[in-house]
């Protein structure tokens, strides 16, 4: 299997799998986010405990890279203190954005990595982008 048809797969699994989509009965922030030039609305919801992403979750509609980046995302940041999940959303968007990330970085971001090539895609790049900026305006609010 090419690097990139596993990378859509990761995708196409995160768009339909719904596992992160719910409400989360004990969310302590709920952030919207938009991307008007998709029609991409979600509210992204944290649990937070003691500066760490207890749980997190997500309610709302958007194509299959939104509904994938965010599933992906919050897979990535359960768990982690908002320091961590802050520098994991600035990788993220430095990805996307094309600056170059070191090995490492791009290891870091597990199966976000997945969706590395939207920076061909300018027209796209938002709906990738949009749950990571929600992201660091959830984390800014706490
Ligand atoms: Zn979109």
């Amino acid at each position: 299997m090419e690097l990139n048809e596993l990378y859509s797969e990761v995708i196409k699994e995160h768009s339909i799998s719904g596992h992160n989509k719910k409400h989360l009965p004990y969310a302590t922030i709920v952030a919207p986010g938009r991307n008007p030039s998709c029609g991409d609305e979600i509210e992204l919801e944290l649990q937070m405990e003691n500066g760490i992403i207890k749980d997190s979750a997500f309610t709302g509609v958007g194509c299959a890279i939104s509904q994938a980046s965010i599933s992906i995302m919050i897979d990535l940041v359960r768990g982690r203190t908002a320091q961590d999940a802050r520098r994991l959303a600035e990788l993220f968007l430095k990805m996307a954005l094309r600056q170059p990330l070191l090995p490492d970085e791009l290891q870091e971001l597990e199966d976000a990595a997945a969706l590395q090539n939207i920076s061909d895609m300018p027209a796209r790049v938002k709906c990738a982008t949009m749950p990571w900026h929600t992201l660091l305006k959830a984390l800014d609010s706490i």
